[in-house]
């Protein structure tokens, strides 16, 4: 079962709609942050299970605020994904350099990203343990 924080990082509103609808309907609770900034303070507020981090954003860009947040002593666990539009070789290369957790590039693959995630969220010993 869902239930899990995600924190979705996305200056494209359609996007950051399509991507939230989705995790929605599958019964994650959602916050949303539209720039670098505002993801920071989000994450300082309320620490999520996973963050979905769009990584061309005005102002810090997705790679600068993962590295921000996984320099925090109290941040450094929360697993982070990146999302990007360039699917460039070597992007998930940076974006694991960066200290990203996971790579899924755009243009999102709708029917698969409940998967993905679910399978992220399973994969990571700290976040999910025994449900009762
Ligand atoms: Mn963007």
């Amino acid at each position: 079962m869902a239930g899990e924080t995600i924190l979705i990082v996305e200056d494209n509103p359609l996007n950051l709609e399509l991507v939230s609808d989705i995790l929605e309907a599958h019964g994650y609770e959602v916050h949303k942050a539209t720039s670098g900034k505002e993801a920071i303070s989000q994450v300082e507020d309320n620490i999520p299970d996973l963050v979905l981090m769009d990584i061309q954003l005005p102002g810090l860009d997705g790679l600068t605020v993962t590295g921000i947040i996984k320099d925090k002593p109290e941040t450094a666990h929360l697993p982070i994904i990146a999302l990007t539009a360039h699917a460039m070789r070597g992007d998930e290369e940076k974006a694991r350099q960066a200290g990203c957790d996971g790579y899924i590039s755009k243009p999102i693959d709708t029917r698969a990203l409940p998967e993905t995630i679910r399978n992220f969220l399973d994969s990571i010993p700290d976040s999910h343990e025994s449900e009762t």
